[in-house]
């Protein structure tokens, strides 16, 4: 076998440039190649040709491709095998004399990965057209991988030099990302998934290794099963739904099947895991479906969870010792991975995948843990250990960062930290102006582990519960069991607080990941929230019952998002009606109390206020999506979405017309989106008559701060002299109000 005769070349002595021209010779002669090669990476960036069989000797360590360029480039780039019958013709050849290979018609390469990272190519060519069979491409992977361990070993080339130059490797570097979650963090990096040596990758006993990967998968089922059923978890909703799915990958025959055919060809074990997961994050780097993408990353998870039962120790994810200040580095993650890490010791995540919407991000931002995405080389340009600062405001990343950064960094943290501290001491202190005004403050949430966050800010209540997103976290559509339970664990966690259930507010920007949708091209005006809920009643009839289900005699608040039309809200009423008179018909003990309400937030309902407040018995403003159709300006377009100032003279007009309709009808009114959160935007509110105002958690204590500084009477005279300014004139002069009165904003 070709793999027991590597193994023997491996262990024969000699200097390991020796070993590679004998290990190109013998996959040659066994792979009836004329030529096969071996290219490296060098500084990340260029592939010089180490050793080969069949093409000129003078072009060895003088032939060099960068990433991208020709064919073997393109096998890098993409970290994709590449096997054409007709090479010599392909768009990308790039053709060079010093090889002599202009005689070799077909090419077959794979990429030489470690960690995921592409260290180099193998290839072999041959003269005629040969088409090459895929069993054969999974012999040349095979025995990459076991190359890959003679380039780790750092006596062919340095590690260093392995790695993308930043001329000297030691120096401190910036990287820049896309902000997932805001927050500074100062720590050492922890790589989530370490490079692992395997000790063995070629079986003695073929049988044997199959009987060793079969306990293995036994030993991880079981070990899920115990996290699934430990008290831990019980109270976190979202992380059981991700780890049903990945007992769900366990079983995966298919996934099974893969590792079993890679044992087959010679492999252990653990290194036929390897193998499936270096294809599946080869797949990983190509998919932009978001749920493949997901699904893939699942895998990738799993194959280090089995990896861990057939080496034995932690070598990878939360398990291991932490650093006290650990900002962990990683490809992508999933959310009960991050869950799973201390959060004590937890500063910050930096990620070389990931998007805003990604599952990992809404938990991150739940927890306040600040997470920088899409940071291009991360993963090759951090090693363990390496100090961080990572600044999730601007989205960069500083490693090895010099004194002077890390000085800034550590006085705005000791700053934020007294800030926190200062919010803590007056939690339990009213919400009230110097004047006698009781601002109720509220929480938006959306997870269960957000509600904890009640008792942190000593908040009303929860003024938004986003009802979408443990849909966005889990894995499929939660049953209608499932969702009472949810909602189930939110009343019980707000031990009476009143919390207002937002109906599901899919679409748009929240996106399903298991739900197909049709391509929209303005989905912020699309077919979302109860628009899609009318279209199939039996979904917003589902999360009703639900609702109905977990109050159990409780109070209950249900608030339904985007009403464009009164007649909209009518008809989620009336299936409201008919979940009450079903529940009363299965004897549920219904709601002590029932408060209906709309969210104002398409402007269309405007002009229909006077008809809606007859209806309702609370409305709540979305200032996000009401400023962006008004200003025809979309939320998540960064050119676009701070253009215009949410206190221009249109806007207050509104705001103030909304709250006068409401007062006048006696009707509760709140202010649930980003503006409620903004001190500045805060002080506007509260002179237009608003009174509850509801925002993400860390905004509570500020804004607590800033109303006790404040004489709302003093505030609202000076508010009439601004009348009509343009909005960025309005912010200025509240900001100096703010200023010469000690106002803390
Ligand atoms: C809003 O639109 O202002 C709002 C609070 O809802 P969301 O941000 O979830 O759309
Ligand atoms: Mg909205």
């Amino acid at each position: 076998m070709l793999l027991k005769r590597l193994r023997n070349v491996m262990a024969r002595g000699g200097t390991a440039q020796q070993r590679l021209n004998q290990v190109v010779k013998l996959i040659a002669a066994d792979m009836v190649a004329e030529v096969c090669s071996t290219y490296v990476m060098r500084a990340g960036e260029v592939l010089e040709l180490f050793a080969t069989e069949g093409l000129k000797q003078e072009a060895v360590h003088k032939t060099r491709l960068r990433v991208g360029e020709g064919l073997v480039g393109d096998i890098a780039s993409h970290a994709r095998p590449l096997a054409l019958a007709d090479a010599q013709h392909h768009p990308l050849y790039a053709y060079r004399p010093e090889t002599g290979e202009e005689i070799y018609q077909s090419l077959m390469g794979v990429p030489i990965l470690r960690g995921g990272r592409v260290l180099g190519v193998l290839v072999i060519q041959n003269k005629t057209r040969r088409q090459y069979a895929d069993e054969e491409i999974e012999t040349l992977e095979t025995v990459a991988m076991v190359l890959a361990e003679l380039l780790a070993g750092g006596e062919l080339i340095s590690p260093e030099e392995l790695r993308p130059g930043d001329g000297n490797a030691l120096l401190p570097l910036r990287l820049e990302g896309l902000v997932l979650s805001p927050g500074l963090a100062l720590g050492t990096a922890v790589l989530h998934a370490p490079e692992l040596r395997l000790q063995q990758l070629v079986a003695e006993d073929t049988d044997q290794e199959v009987e060793r990967l079969h306990r293995a998968i036994a030993e991880m089922r079981d070990a899920i099963d115990r996290l699934m059923a430990s008290s831990d978890l019980a109270a976190g909703g979202e992380h059981r739904d991700v780890l049903e799915t990945y007992r769900m990958f366990a079983e995966d025959k298919g996934w099974i099947n893969r590792q079993i055919e890679a044992i087959n060809t010679g492999l252990t074990a653990e290194a036929a895991v390897q193998k499936v997961q270096n294809d599946t994050r080869a797949r990983m780097r190509e998919v932009t479906d978001p749920y493949l993408r997901e699904r893939l990353s699942d895998l990738d998870d799993l194959a280090n969870r089995l990896l861990k039962h057939l080496i034995g120790g932690d070598f990878a994810g939360a398990a291991r010792h932490l650093p006290d200040d650990a900002i962990v580095i990683a490809r992508n993650m999933g959310p009960a991975e991050l869950l799973d890490y201390d959060r004590q010791k937890l500063r910050g995540l930096a990620l070389e995948e990931g998007a805003a919407a990604s599952h990992v991000a809404i938990v991150a931002r739940a927890l306040d843990i600040p997470v920088l995405g899409r940071c291009g080389g991360l993963l090759s340009r951090v090693g363990e250990g390496d100090p961080l600062a990572l600044e999730g405001d601007h989205g960069q990343l500083f490693v090895r960062p010099p004194e002077d950064i890390h000085q800034v960094f550590a006085n705005s943290l000791r700053q934020r930290a007294l800030r926190q501290e200062a919010y803590a001491a007056v939690k339990n202190l009213p919400a009230v102006t110097r004047d006698g005004v009781e601002i109720a403050l509220n929480i938006n949430a959306g997870l269960l582990i957000d509600v904890p966050q009640l008792a942190v800010t000593g908040a009303a209540g929860i003024g938004l519960y986003r009802t979408e997103i443990p849909f966005m976290v889990a894995h499929e559509f939660p049953d209608t069991h499932r969702q009472a339970e949810i909602y189930r664990k939110a009343l019980d966690a707000a031990e009476g607080k009143p919390v207002v259930f937002r109906t599901l507010d899919i679409g748009s920007d929240k996106v399903l990941p298991y739900w197909q949708r049709a391509e929209e091209e303005n989905p912020a005006m699309g077919w979302r929230a109860i628009r899609i809920a009318l279209d199939r009643p039996a979904l917003l009839r589902q999360q009703l019952r639900a609702l109905l289900l977990a109050a159990d005699g409780r109070d209950l608040r249900i608030m339904f998002p985007m009403v464009t039309e009164v007649a909209e809200f009518d008809a989620c009423r009336a299936l409201l009606d008919l979940e009450l008179q079903r529940a009363g018909e299965r004897q549920v003990r219904l709601p002590a109390s029932l408060q209906v309400g709309a969210m104002v937030e398409v402007p269309a309902l405007l002009w229909q206020l006077d008809e809606l407040l007859k209806r309702v018995d609370f409305i709540s403003v979305g200032s996000n999506d009401l400023k962006q159709f008004i200003y025809a300006a979309d939320r998540s377009t960064p050119s676009v979405n701070d253009r215009y100032d949410l206190l221009s003279p249109a806007m207050v007009r509104l705001l103030g017309q909304i709250a006068e309709a409401s007062l006048a009808t006696g009707t509760s009114l709140s202010l649930c989106g980003e503006m409620a959160g903004d001190p500045v935007g805060a002080m506007a509110l509260m002179c237009l008559g608003y009174r509850n105002l509801s925002m993400t958690p860390p905004s509570v204590g500020p804004m607590r701060v800033m109303i006790r500084s404040l004489h709302l009477g003093q505030l609202c005279e000076y508010w009439a002299r601004l009348v009509g300014l343009p909005g960025t004139a309005v912010r200025n002069a509240l900001e100096h109000f703010a200023r010469d009165r000690e106002i803390a904003i």
